[in-house]
């Protein structure tokens, strides 16, 4: 039995074949085109998934989706999703019926979660949280066993932790949330605000590939000992060790896995991190927790597969 796993990202939706050990078999994208609207978007949706079911028949049994923003997992409905413009989409009924398999769908943190107890974990630990360290964050949390939504399906929205009282502003329009922080945007703004020359910078550490002031060129500027580099990712990873504190003081899983872009730069601010976890008074929470980086870039979509294929043979 085979289950399929959607990512709607900003430009590009994801779709993955997937068995019932996590291994991919089969991957499909399209552009996402949110502009063309949801209707537009679910026949192209629509078609791909076709395309899979003419190599994969029968052995196809459901669909898990994940899309960025506010969703309600009970009625299949996106009811807000910044990167897409889009509110109140109806998703999984319509895609049922378009295709005849079950449909899931959730927050794409809560699929990366999934696939994080599933794949990483082999559901080894019954309680996990997963923080997905991108341009946003966000986190999803497996709670007994089960991934937790709260009472409305909104559990996780980490990135917006306020951390420090009245600082940075964040793109949610609050101050000193999380994500103004430690998401990808805010580690390069705090970066610029310390590097006197951005193009000379680039220059000299960027991959030369890819010559962009991003935080794989801020990496690369603190393996070469830049010591204003350095000085960020410790700072990222005291505000990241602060936040982490609270979450493992209040759920106190087994397992925490970092996930997303940012995480790459593990080795500059996972000392910091540490650090302030260590500072806790309460120390039996952080005693034996095991923290854990996933380099799966597709954690979501997998995670996705599983869940939908989870759901439909309960
Ligand atoms: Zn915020």
């Amino acid at each position: 039995m085979l289950g399929i796993g959607i990512d709607i990202g900003g430009t590009n939706t994801k779709l993955v074949v997937v068995n019932r050990a996590g291994k991919a078999l089969a991957h499909e994208r399209f552009k996402t085109e949110a502009c063309n609207g949801p209707a537009s978007f679910l026949k192209r949706l629509g078609a791909a998934v076709g395309e899979l079911r003419r190599d994969y028949g029968r052995q196809l049994v459901s669909i898990g989706m994940g899309a960025a923003g506010d969703v309600d997992p009970e009625r299949g409905v996106l009811r807000f999703a910044p990167n897409l413009g889009w509110r109140n989409v109806k998703l999984t009924a319509p895609l049922e019926k378009l295709t005849g398999l079950p449909c899931a769908m959730e927050n794409d943190a809560n699929m990366a979660a999934w696939g994080a107890y599933e794949i990483e974990l082999g559901r080894k630990f019954g309680d996990v949280l997963t923080l997905t360290l991108g341009t946003g964050i966000g986190s999803g949390m497996i709670l007994g066993g089960k991934l937790y939504h709260g009472a409305s399906g909104t559990a996780g929205e980490a990135g917006h932790m306020k951390i420090v009282p009245d600082g940075r502003l964040c793109g949610c329009g609050g101050k000193g949330c999380l994500e103004a922080y430690c998401g990808s945007r805010s580690i390069l703004a705090r970066a610029r605000e310390l590097i006197k020359n951005e193009a000379a910078f680039v220059r000299k550490y960027a991959d030369p590939a890819r010559p962009k002031f991003n935080t794989i060129c801020l990496t690369r500027a603190a393996a070469a000992g830049h010591p204003a580099a350095r000085r960020v990712w410790a700072e990222t990873g005291h505000y990241l060790g602060c936040g982490l504190a609270s979450l493992i003081l209040v759920l106190n899983p087994g397992c925490v896995v970092l996930t997303g872009g940012v995480s790459r730069a593990l080795k500059w601010f996972m000392p910091s991190l540490r650090k302030a976890l260590c500072g806790q008074q309460i120390k039996t929470p952080f005693a034996r927790v095991k923290i854990k980086i996933s380099d799966d870039a597709d954690l979501g979509s997998h995670g996705a597969a599983l869940f939908g294929l989870e759901r439909a043979l309960k």
